[in-house]
Parts: structure tokens; C-alpha cells; sequence
């Protein structure tokens, strides 16, 4: 007979992989003995973000999306560019109404545990077959683990995009909710791409989101930054503060190693889901979660993810490249993407999915001299 500390699997973090893959295997089977270890000492405590997406189908979590839209703007100072996608919509779901959606759907199955409070320190493998989980005080035994907690950020990664951003809502009538300003005044300073995002859900409300893309080294004053968009966007009407999120993500075409044993799993952003050109990752985390769990169900095996491969992953690191080493020209560059795409293709492109014709436009769009430095190069670390 099993210990109670054995499991089929045990999943490292209640995040979005985490919730993601136990609901599409919940969807499967529901006779699987499964572990849940989150630090945070329960789901509403874990820091709230937005995910935003583009996606061409309908989901099955259409009923709790904050808001969508169909088109977006990019502007600098002077100029701007309307996009507006037929195939594809933008889509905005709160992350706790997305994890208690997810949770909604396990709590029928008596056979998956959940354990807030545990901050995990390590993993040991005392057999193939067998992995151990440990924290503090505890420790647990499964066959697989997917583990979950986010990397550390290197100073070698090429990029971070460092974001504050203040939900808002208004007495007066401010926003256009039709579309949203995807990079609204989009400048370079001092080697520091920044920009603001916009998402009006309603004429009142919108998130405005301060956010810059920058060196691992540099020091930026994301406070201030939010404070003087607030003051620009706002023009001295008032408005009250009723939801906040920050974050720093890795944009790097690093590659984050796995463990060594076959059946100990990196998954989300630990494995490199966000995209390097981008920073996006939920829709990555989403199906990979899906493919894992049907081949669990199918072939009692779980796949290792490799999120950036192919002439895909050759192309962001291309573009990531061009960011990184010539920032004073990203205005431009998006400007240009944005008026040599139309907004099917430019989702597309956002949403992992270009074609061939999509890359050749997006390469008319770069720099000829620093395509080549990133063709040539294999990274701006060796020999930049
Ligand atoms: C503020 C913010 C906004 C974002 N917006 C978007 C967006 O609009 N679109 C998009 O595509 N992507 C977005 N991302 C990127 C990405 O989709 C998210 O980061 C996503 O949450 C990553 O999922 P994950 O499961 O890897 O990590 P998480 O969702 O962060 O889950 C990891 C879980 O592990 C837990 N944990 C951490 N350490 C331990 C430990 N030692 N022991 C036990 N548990 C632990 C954490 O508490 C957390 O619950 C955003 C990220 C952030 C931070």
C-alpha cells in the first residue's frame, strides 16, 4: 500500500502551469493521487496579475474574461498606428478569477490535495521511478513532479520588462473602450525602452500600466513612472485606485536547463515559457498543459517543454537582439511593424504564430546591418 506522503504526481506552485495542467488532466482522468505544494498561504493570497492574449478560438473561461478587443494602437510622440485584428481577439482574464476557475473544476476529485504554506526547497531522486520533494519541515514522495517555481533573474538575460501598472476608475468619461493602447507613447530613454499600456474595459475604467524593457543592471523608478502617467493620462480629472499588479519578466533567448532526472519537470516560466521577443506566456503555459496532460492520460508520460525551438525561436532572438542592442530605434521599429503588418498578422506574430510571409515582412522591418549581427551572432554576448 502507498504511504499518504506517496503520489502520482506532485505539482510545485498553484499558479497558471500548476492549475493549467491539473484541469485539463482532471478533464481526463480523476484517478490520479496528486499533491499540490503552493507557498502562499492560500490561492487569494498568490499576487494578482492580468493575463492578456490573443486567440482565435472561443474558451471554455469566455464567461469570466475581463474584457476583449479587436483593435489596438501603437504611438510615439508624433505618430501612431491603428491595428484591428478579424481573426483574432484580444483578451483580458483576471488571474484569480482564472486560478478559482481552474479550482472550481478539481474540487469534485477527491483524489487531489492541496497544501498552502509550503515553501519547497529542493527535489532529491532516491530511484528513477521515484522523486522526492522537500521543504523545511516535510518531505513528500511522487512519480513525477512538476515543478513550477520562477527562475532567478541572471544578469546575463538579454532583457527585463519591469511593469507597474494602476487599475483606475474615473468621474468622468476618459476611455475608449474599443481598443487598447498596446505600447501608447512609446520612447527610448537612456538605453530604456518605455511605454505605457492601456486597457479600457469601459469609458471609467482602465488599467494603465508603466512599463519599461532594460538591461538586467539598470536601476528604473517604476513609482515615478506610473505617477506621471497617471498625471498625462488622467489630465487632472480624478480618479481612484482600485487594483494594482507589478511585475519583472525575463526576455531572453537563454535556455533553462532541466533537472537531470527524467521524471522532475521544470514547467512555466522556470522552463522558459515567456516568450524572448515578447514577454508573453500564458497561452504557451496553456497548451503545453494541455499536451502534458493528454499524454500523461495517454502514455503515462510527461513531456519536458521546449517552448522556444525552430526557426521561431531563431527569428525572437533576432529581434530580441535588435532591441537590446540598438533600443534608440525601437519606435521606429514598432511603428514600421505595425504599418507593414496588417493586425491579423501582427497578432499572429505576437501570438507565436507567423508564417513565412509574416517573418519576411517582419524582417523588411529591421535594420539591415543589425539583422545580419544577429543572424551572424549566436548571442550579443559573445562578441558584442
Ligand atoms: C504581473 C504579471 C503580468 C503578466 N501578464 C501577462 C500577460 O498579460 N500575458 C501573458 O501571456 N503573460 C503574462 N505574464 C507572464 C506569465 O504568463 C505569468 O508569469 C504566469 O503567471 C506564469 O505562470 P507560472 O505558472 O510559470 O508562474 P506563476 O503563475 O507565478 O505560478 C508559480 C506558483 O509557484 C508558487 N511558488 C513559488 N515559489 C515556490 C516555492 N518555493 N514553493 C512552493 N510554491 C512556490 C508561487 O506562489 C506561484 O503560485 C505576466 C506575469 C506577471 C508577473
Amino acid at each position: 500500500m502507498p504511504s499518504i506522503n506517496s503520489f502520482d504526481i506532485i505539482v510545485i506552485g498553484s499558479g497558471c502551469t500548476g492549475l493549467s495542467f491539473l484541469e485539463a488532466l482532471n478533464q481526463l482522468d480523476q484517478t490520479k493521487r496528486i499533491l499540490v505544494l503552493e507557498q502562499a498561504t492560500s490561492l487569494s493570497e498568490i499576487p494578482k496579475k492580468t493575463w492578456s492574449f490573443w486567440t482565435q478560438n472561443p474558451n471554455h473561461f469566455q464567461h469570466i474574461l475581463w474584457h476583449e478587443w479587436q483593435s489596438w494602437y501603437i504611438s510615439t510622440k508624433n505618430q501612431s498606428a491603428l491595428l484591428n485584428s478579424q481573426k483574432l481577439t484580444y483578451q483580458s482574464i483576471h488571474s484569480e478569477k482564472y486560478l478559482n476557475h481552474c479550482l472550481n473544476h478539481l474540487s469534485t476529485n477527491p483524489n487531489i490535495t492541496f497544501l498552502f504554506n509550503q515553501s519547497i526547497t529542493g527535489v532529491t531522486y532516491p530511484t528513477q521511478t521515484l522523486c522526492q520533494v522537500h521543504s523545511d519541515t516535510d518531505c513528500w514522495d511522487a512519480h513525477w513532479v512538476i515543478d513550477t517555481r520562477p527562475p532567478m533573474m541572471k544578469r546575463d538575460f538579454e532583457l527585463i520588462q519591469s511593469f507597474r501598472g494602476a487599475y483606475i476608475k474615473t468621474n468622468t468619461p476618459l476611455f475608449n473602450p474599443t481598443q487598447f493602447g498596446l505600447m501608447d507613447q512609446i520612447k527610448t530613454i537612456q538605453k530604456t525602452i518605455q511605454f505605457t499600456y492601456l486597457l479600457p474595459k469601459d469609458t471609467y475604467t482602465c488599467l494603465i500600466e508603466s512599463t519599461v524593457l532594460h538591461q538586467p543592471n539598470a536601476t528604473i523608478d517604476l513609482d515615478g513612472l506610473l505617477e506621471h502617467d497617471l498625471k498625462r493620462i488622467c489630465d487632472n480629472h480624478n480618479f481612484s485606485i482600485i487594483r494594482e499588479e507589478r511585475g519583472h519578466l525575463p526576455m531572453t533567448s537563454h535556455t533553462f536547463k532541466q533537472p537531470s532526472h527524467k521524471r522532475h519537470i521544470y514547467a512555466g516560466q522556470s522552463a522558459g515559457a515567456l516568450r524572448p521577443s515578447s514577454g508573453y506566456g500564458f497561452i504557451r503555459i496553456r497548451n503545453w498543459a494541455q499536451y502534458a496532460a493528454k499524454s500523461y492520460h495517454l502514455k503515462k508520460y510527461i513531456p519536458k517543454p521546449n517552448y522556444n525551438r525552430g526557426i521561431m525561436h531563431r527569428m525572437d532572438k533576432i529581434f530580441l537582439n535588435v532591441l537590446t542592442q540598438k533600443p534608440e530605434i525601437a519606435s521606429n521599429l514598432f511603428l514600421s511593424l505595425a504599418n507593414k503588418l496588417n493586425g491579423d498578422e501582427f497578432a499572429m506574430f505576437m501570438m507565436d504564430q507567423p508564417n513565412i510571409n509574416i517573418w519576411l515582412k517582419i524582417m523588411h522591418a529591421l535594420p539591415t546591418r543589425t539583422m545580419m549581427n544577429g543572424l551572424l551572432k549566436k548571442s550579443i554576448y559573445h562578441g558584442v
